[in-house]
C-alpha cells in the first residue's frame, strides 16, 4: 500500500497462514487495511470503502505532511500450485494492482501489464475473494448478512456454489 488512507508511506503486510488477526488500538488502521484489499480488487463503491468519493482513499495529509497525489494498492499471489488457471495461470506468482491518482480515475494492473477492471473480477468470481463477496467479513457485515433480504442472500450463496461466474458470462452474452 502507498498513499491510500492512513499508509502514506510503502507499506508491506505479509498475510502468511490460514488464520491471520489484526490486531492494534482504535484508528490505528486495521480497517483501512480491509479496505485496501476491498479496493485493490475492484470496489466501485465509495460508501462500501468508508468514503464519500472514490478520491477520499488517497491520503488526504496532516498537519506535519502534505496531502499524497495518488494512492496505490498491489496484492501480491503466490500461485505455484497452479490455483489460479486460466489465462494467467502459467504464472508463479500473481501481482494485482490498483492506481489511482487525484485527477484521474482507477487503473489497473496484472503483473504490471494494464488491464480492465473486469479481468480482475474474472479471475476471483467464484473464489468467495471478490470485493463484496465473503471471504472478508467486515465491521458490521455479519448483521448485514443476517438481515439481508433473500434476493442478497442468494447472492452469497450462488459465490459460493461457483455460479455467479455463470450468471456474470450469461448477462454479457446476453448484452451483446
Ligand atoms: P477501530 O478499532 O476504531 O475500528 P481501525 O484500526 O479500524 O479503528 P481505521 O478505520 O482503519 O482504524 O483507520 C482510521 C484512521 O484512518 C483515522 O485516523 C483516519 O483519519 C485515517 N484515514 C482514513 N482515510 C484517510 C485518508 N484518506 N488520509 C489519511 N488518513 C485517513
Ligand atoms: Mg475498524
Amino acid at each position: 500500500m502507498s498513499g491510500f488512507k492512513s499508509f502514506v508511506d510503502p507499506t508491506t503486510i505479509r498475510v502468511n497462514g490460514k488464520l491471520v488477526g489484526v490486531v492494534g488500538p482504535n484508528g490505528c488502521g486495521k480497517s483501512n487495511i480491509i479496505d485496501a484489499v476491498r479496493w485493490v480488487l475492484g470496489e466501485s463503491r465509495a460508501s462500501e470503502l468508508r468514503g464519500e468519493s472514490m478520491h477520499d482513499v488517497i491520503f488526504n495529509g496532516t498537519t506535519q505532511r502534505k496531502p499524497a497525489g495518488r494512492a496505490s494498492v498491489e496484492l501480491i499471489f503466490d500461485n505455484t500450485d497452479g490455483r489460479i488457471a486460466g489465462q494467467w495461470g502459467q504464472y508463479g506468482e500473481l501481482a494485482v494492482k490498483r492506481v489511482l491518482t487525484r485527477e484521474g480515475g482507477s487503473t489497473y494492473f496484472i503483473n504490471n501489464v494494464a488491464v480492465r477492471r473486469r479481468d480482475i473480477q474474472d479471475i476471483f468470481l467464484g473464489t468467495g475473494l471478490g470485493p463484496r463477496a465473503y471471504a472478508i467479513i467486515g465491521q458490521g457485515m455479519i448483521a448485514r448478512i443476517i438481515e439481508a433480504r433473500p434476493e442478497e442472500l442468494r447472492t452469497f450463496l450462488e459465490e459460493a456454489a461457483g455460479v455467479s461466474k455463470y450468471r456474470e458470462r450469461r448477462r454479457e452474452t446476453e448484452n451483446r
